[in-house]
């Protein structure tokens, strides 16, 4: 019989997106086997949101009903981290904040909640955050908590080397927490080129996102993603458009958005944000701000639980479609100009790509 004091419940929502891999290594150095959420369903965001008030955030919504979710398996020992701050004064929102409370007062159910807290800005670092979760579970070998620690991170930097050479996110989650890293993928050459500014828990989860990767992949376009940033140019493209990093998840979208436009890398930008979520809502017009100065289109996908796929991906063509036309002209006009051959480099790409820049 299965011993259920080293089972632990993790919801496949929220920090799951950036963290599971550390978690995986960690948990199961400690001995602990992990019973993941199902992946989002309708079914699923419509329990979460049976919970919450109707204003509350897609992914509040959608975390409460992975809770549910681990608890229809019979988890009595889940996993809900509250995550304040990720370094000196970069914060999180008040709901990532106060997820165990929210789950506190919106579920009631008896299970426990290990709940540890990360606050750099006031001094609790991610090290202490680790021994929380370990005096939790009742763990106080500061042996084995360092060589869990030392697990967590090798398999979360193998996750990290893969997904900085675009190696897919499922297969880089799958792949590092069996131990192996994959090679950089054979690039496909597309004729177009994005970068989607977004949570890693809207756009990894296929059901909030609506497989927007798959879908502009389809269509002929790139999709790049704060995955492949490193957490350095990140930050160094934030400072070179002169904003400060607030946010914890600013990394992701203000961060990504800013590496890919200022290295003129991509053709446009997709913001993919929370109805009503603050930060996303400053985050993607301070990038609006800078796109606008530097003629780079944007766009802004808002979803919530009501969004429709086909709306959705209607909003998605029209944008591609305009970025197509974009293109075809900026290579025509380039290509007729007699350019100093200095300039020649400017010329994007050649007439055979003009050609095949078809809407599919
Ligand atoms: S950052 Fe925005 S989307 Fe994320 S939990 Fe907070 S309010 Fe919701």
């Amino acid at each position: 019989m299965e011993d259920n004091s080293k089972i632990i419940g993790i919801p496949r929502a929220m920090s799951y997106y950036n963290n599971y891999p550390f978690y995986y290594g960690f948990f199961s150095s400690l001995g602990f086997k992990i019973i993941l959420s199902d992946k989002t369903t309708t079914k699923l965001i419509n329990e979460g949101s049976n919970y919450v008030v109707s204003d509350t955030c897609l992914p509040i919504k959608v975390f409460v009903g992975h809770i549910i979710n681990l608890l229809n398996k019979r988890c009595d020992k889940i996993f809900i981290p509250s995550i304040q701050s990720t370094a000196y004064k970069v914060n999180n929102c008040t709901k990532i904040r106060g997820l165990p409370e929210i789950i506190r007062n919106v579920i009631n159910q008896s299970f426990k909640m290990i709940e540890p807290t990360l606050d750099k800005t006031n001094n609790i670092t991610f090290k202490d955050f680790c021994y929380d979760i370990a005096s939790q579970l009742d763990i106080f070998d500061k042996e084995k908590i360092e060589a869990a620690i030392k697990e967590g991170w090798t398999i979360y930097n193998n996750f990290q080397k893969m997904t900085l050479v675009g190696v897919p996110f499922e297969e880089a989650v799958k792949s590092a927490i069996e131990g192996k890293i994959l090679p950089k993928p054979i690039e496909i050459v597309r004729p177009l080129s994005v970068v989607i500014m977004a949570h890693g828990y809207n756009l990894f989860d296929e059901r909030i996102s609506m497989r927007l990767i798959n879908k502009l992949e389809k269509m002929g376009v790139k999709a790049y993603t704060g995955l492949n940033v490193s957490r350095q140019d990140a930050i160094n493209s934030i400072q070179e458009l002169g904003e400060i990093q607030y946010w914890a998840n600013e990394l992701d979208l203000t961060g990504a958005a800013a590496y890919f436009m200022l290295n003129n890398k991509v053709d446009g930008i997709i913001a993919l944000s929370a109805f009503g979520c603050g930060p996303d809502s400053l985050m993607v017009d301070e990038i609006q701000y800078h796109a606008t100065e530097k003629n780079m289109p944007m766009i802004n996908l808002t979803i919530d639980e009501h969004t429709g796929e086909a709306g959705f991906v209607t909003r998605v063509e029209a944008f591609v479609d305009m970025l197509i036309r974009r293109k075809r002209k900026i290579i025509q006009e380039s290509n007729i100009k007699v350019l100093p051959s200095s300039k020649k480099e400017k010329v994007i790409v050649s007439e055979e790509v003009v050609k095949n820049l078809t809407f599919v």
